[in-house]
């Protein structure tokens, strides 16, 4: 007998697009159209809720109280470990810490790991293509270790040149640390490969997750990094949370961050020794509503599939390179052949700035400028570009009013 299973292939955008209340919001007259999701997400009413909840019914401190409310709150916080763990293919709950965000969570490991095992020398390797919160913490330590930071080039379609990369790694290479999909470019670099390769040569390695964790199935053990970091606003969670992978035994051998609250077994006056992980590195109150919150989002994620998002996501941006190349004197900064939900571009004679500002008249969010990757922007001799990023709420007639929006700030501004 044959079965016929009716699971539907694409998403019903317009269901996700009303939990999503901000959507409803007009900007100067129009629909928002929010093309500027690789700087954050937008929030479904589950997330927002999450925060009204547990503010309303269990507010207290973690724990250290024996009362109620601690208990519940504290059971949720911690609930929010174990979903994260699964989220990213974590071996122990102990390997999750709770940050602020990426750039937290690498400072972090720069502040911690870093100051602990380099030395005069030693090399650390990261990319033309970073962030500058993947490469203002490593600079700071190389200043202060004596230590050499070396940069993998790219090439002009934005891609890494590994054959650069693979010359670089060397017995002197301590640390790389990597981008997994570029914020300005959309990039999807070969991280696993390039993971290989570094523990070949006796380095250690962290991936920067903040824009691939929304996008990407995330599998540390299987990527087999010993640090990923990520932020729960760019995966349709709140604020103010970001997470810190780390193996455990590198975690277990690294000092401690900041000192104060639950990172304490016992302090006297003598000696303070330290807590078990993950609390070592969670000094102080931490972000608990937003912790809570997060793995809502993590929820509502895995509620539609990664997959079918990706698949979406894909759809949007093909859409947008075919139509985009067609406006006269665009052009986009970035062609990977592995890339996803970001598009840079560039117009001849027009400031990205002004461009931004024709649209947003317009209610379109895209970012404009240098993406936080000054470094990028001087490798194509551009001061920024203009940027679309792209969610699983946006849609090609959103795309459409973009390339109208474009055509007419081409007119103004040519
Ligand atoms: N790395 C990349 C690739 C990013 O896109 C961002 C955010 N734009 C960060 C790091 C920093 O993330 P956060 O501001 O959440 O710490």
């Amino acid at each position: 007998m044959n079965i016929s299973l009716t699971i539907p292939k694409t998403l019903d955008v317009t269901a996700i697009r009303k939990e999503f209340p901000i959507l409803n919001r007009e900007i100067k007259g129009r629909p928002l159209i929010y093309l500027d999701n690789a700087a954050t997400t937008q929030k479904p009413q589950q997330v927002i809720d999450a925060i009204v909840h547990y503010y309303t019914n269990y507010n207290a401190n973690i724990h250290r109280g024996i009362h109620t409310l601690a208990e519940e709150a504290t059971a949720d916080f911690e609930q929010t470990r174990d979903v994260v763990k699964t989220f990213i293919g974590a071996g122990s709950r102990e390997e999750i810490i709770f940050t602020k965000g990426t750039t937290e969570s690498i400072n972090l490991v720069a502040y911690t790991w870093g100051r602990k095992n380099i030395r005069a020398g030693d090399e650390i390797i990261i990319s033309n293509m970073e962030h500058h919160s993947n490469i203002v913490p490593w600079q700071i330590l190389c200043e202060e270790k004596e230590a050499i930071l070396k940069v993998i080039p790219i090439n002009d379609a934005g891609e890494l040149i590994l054959d650069e990369y693979e010359k670089m790694l060397g017995s002197k290479t301590k640390l790389v640390s990597i981008v997994h999909v570029s914020n300005a470019l959309g990039t999807v670099n070969p991280v696993k490969q390039m993971i290989t390769r570094a523990h070949e040569a006796g380095a250690v390695v962290m991936v920067d997750g903040a824009q691939s964790a929304v996008h990407l199935d995330i599998d540390v053990s299987d990527m087999d990094c010993d640090f990923f970091a990520f932020s729960a606003h760019k995966l349709y969670g709140p604020t103010g949370v970001g997470v810190l992978y780390g193996k455990k035994e590198l975690l277990e051998s690294m000092p401690p961050f900041q000192g104060g609250g639950e990172m304490i077994k016992e302090v006297t006056f003598n000696k303070t020794t330290f807590n078990d992980l993950p609390y070592k590195f969670e000094a102080g109150t931490p972000n608990i509503a937003d912790v809570i919150a997060f793995k809502t989002a993590i929820r509502f994620i895995e509620s539609i599939g990664k997959e079918k998002i990706r698949e979406h996501e894909k759809e949007l941006l093909e859409y947008a390179h075919q139509e985009l190349e067609k406006i006269p004197g665009l052009h986009i900064i970035g062609k990977a052949r592995d890339k996803i939900s970001v598009v840079s571009f560039i117009i001849e004679k027009a400031h990205p700035q002004d461009i931004g500002i024709l649209l947003d008249n317009r209610g379109i969010a895209v970012r404009t400028g240098h993406h936080c990757a000054q470094p990028l922007m001087d490798r194509f001799s551009i001061p920024g570009t203009a940027r679309a990023s792209f969610a699983v709420y946006n849609t090609k007639d959103e795309l459409d009013e973009l390339v109208n929006g474009l055509k007419r700030a081409v007119k103004i501004l040519a």
